[in-house]
């Protein structure tokens, strides 16, 4: 992987200033100049991909484009292991236009039901985050985290965002929502791709 100095630029392909922040400081100690992609007015592409990553490098890609500049595209969502992986690529729009994260949730909980899934064995699900750097000369790297857990009903929790309220991890008994938000970010499916990221780009810093 070709190495990215301190000082260099990156673009956050994202145009939520929540997630831009969020990545910032992920990326904070390798001493980048991060810029998003709200910031320098580059229109967002379509998802047209069918999976984390081919929609991740999408939006790595045009980004990188747009801007001539390396760039950084999260993609992320929950798979429900007796919904065929469901919602999936899907988590976002699954809360509708509104962001109604309790809609969405009660739409997987009907689909359980559905299954007559009742036991932790039954209601496994993972959260997927996938992470794509592209660079403008068409190179790109993916990197992937997961964290596996089940599902409880009803929702639990006033921490945390989407379908954090139903999603238990592994080796635990509280939901993601229950969870001081540090102990969350220190497990998370984001966290895990964070850590292959940065791993990959110290690596190439020291082969360089
Ligand atoms: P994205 O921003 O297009 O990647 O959408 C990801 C969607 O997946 C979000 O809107 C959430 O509904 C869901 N999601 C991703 N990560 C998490 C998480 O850590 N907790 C809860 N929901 C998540």
């Amino acid at each position: 992987m070709k190495p990215l100095p301190p000082g260099s630029k990156i673009v956050i392909a994202s145009h939520n200033p929540g997630k831009v922040r969020e990545i910032g400081d992920l990326l904070r100690p390798l001493g980048l100049e991060v810029v998003s992609a709200g910031e320098l007015g580059l229109p967002e592409p379509e998802e047209t991909g069918k999976t984390f990553e081919e929609n991740a490098i999408i939006k790595a890609r045009a980004a990188a484009e747009g801007a001539r500049l390396p760039a950084l595209a999260d993609d992320s969502g929950l798979c429900v292991d007796a919904l065929g992986g469901a919602p999936g690529i899907y988590s976002a729009r699954w809360g509708g236009p509104e962001k109604d994260f309790y809609k969405a949730m009660e739409k997987v909980e009907e689909g359980l039901r559905e299954k007559g899934a009742t036991t932790p064995e039954q209601r496994k699900a993972h959260f997927v985050c996938a992470l794509a750097l592209a660079w403008p000369d068409g190179n790109v790297e993916t990197f992937r985290g997961e964290v596996h857990g089940h599902l409880v009903w009803p929702p639990r929790g006033e921490k945390g965002f989407g379908y954090d309220p139903i999603f238990v991890p592994k080796g635990h008994d509280i939901t993601f929502a229950e969870m001081e938000p540090e102990k969350k970010h220190a497990m998370s499916h984001r966290a895990r791709a964070f850590e292959k990221l940065l791993a990959a780009l110290r690596a190439a810093r020291e082969e360089s």
